[in-house]
């Protein structure tokens, strides 16, 4: 069994992501990014936190711009008004879950599609939908992540089986897209379908982005297959994925850890934006 890690990986992006912030700044372009927090989540200002520690680490700037729960709908929308006309920032995120009283809003349509740097702008998705290869877009991070993750550790998803499991906005259902565009032939698997072990264990590469702990067992696995675990899960106290590690990874041809698999890759993905969205500055 390969254990497909993130580690090597990162330490080359982190080098080459330095590098290309130096050209920029060589430009006059100091790569911004401003991620908009509202509220006390605490998974999300550990999150927000990595997100700046990343970015810093390559040399970019990233303000976290942290707001009081209880701030009126105005507030929130002027200040990403604010940043969205700012040409000194170039990538904004707003953090997700936002307090119930700013849910109704159409979040992804907020920030401008040039800065959109998390994917989720209606104009970025429809050309991951048309994958017309000459216009520039955000691809969503986690989905991005994991195909340079797959294709980085030499895995080519053209012409590969892929059973898909989870169908939510931010992994499932771009990841779907993206791997279609790469020439795999997704099923598009959720709680919904039936025969889910018969399908999983058809394919060459199987996908779970579920968020259930320890969920895929060996009845879904087979001996030729890799097995990608997008999962995050608190189970007893540690952080496992959706895949019963101990029991599918004697099994299976490839796997990736969680931690220090998927995980990672969301980050690297995001400071890839970034540069993308600086870059292309320098195009224009
Ligand atoms: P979500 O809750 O929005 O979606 C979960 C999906 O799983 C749904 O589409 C649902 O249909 C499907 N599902 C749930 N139970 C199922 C079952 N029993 N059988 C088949 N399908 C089932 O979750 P999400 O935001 O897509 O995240 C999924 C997991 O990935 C979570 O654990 C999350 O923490 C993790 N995640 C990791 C990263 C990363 O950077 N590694 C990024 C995003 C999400």
């Amino acid at each position: 069994m390969h254990l497909i890690k993130a580690a090597h990986l990162k330490r080359q992006k982190i080098s080459e992501f330095s590098k290309r912030t130096l050209v920029l700044k060589e430009q006059n372009i100091h790569p911004c990014l401003k991620v908009i927090l509202v509220g006390n989540n605490p998974a999300s200002l550990i999150y927000t936190e990595n997100k700046k520690k990343f970015c810093l680490k390559i040399g970019a700037d990233c303000e976290i711009i942290h707001l009081e729960e209880n701030l009126s709908e105005e507030n929130f929308l002027s200040t990403v008004q604010k940043f969205n006309h700012d040409q000194n920032v170039h990538g904004i995120i707003i953090q997700l879950p936002l307090p119930k009283s700013l849910q109704h809003l159409e979040v992804g349509s907020l920030i401008s599609p040039e800065k959109d740097v998390d994917g989720f702008h209606p104009i970025n998705l429809y050309h991951l939908l048309s994958n017309q290869k000459n216009i520039p877009f955000f691809t969503s991070c986690t989905p991005k992540g994991i195909l340079t993750l797959l294709t980085e550790h030499g895995i080519s998803v053209a012409g590969k089986k892929v059973c898909l499991i989870g169908r939510s906005m931010i992994v499932g259902k771009p990841l779907a897209m993206l791997l279609t565009n790469h020439n795999a032939t997704v099923t598009l698997c959720h709680s919904q379908t039936p025969n889910l072990e018969n399908i999983s264990k058809e394919a060459d590469i199987l996908i779970s982005a579920i968020g259930k702990a320890r969920f895929i067992t060996k009845e879904f696995v087979h001996a030729k297959q890799i097995v990608v675990d997008v999962g995050i899960n608190n189970h007893q106290g540690t952080i496992c994925g959706d895949v019963c590690f101990d029991e599918v990874s004697p099994i299976v041809q490839s796997i990736t850890p969680v931690p220090g698999g998927v995980g990672p890759m969301t980050i690297l993905s995001l400071a890839e934006n970034l540069l993308e969205s600086c870059e292309r500055l320098l195009k224009k």
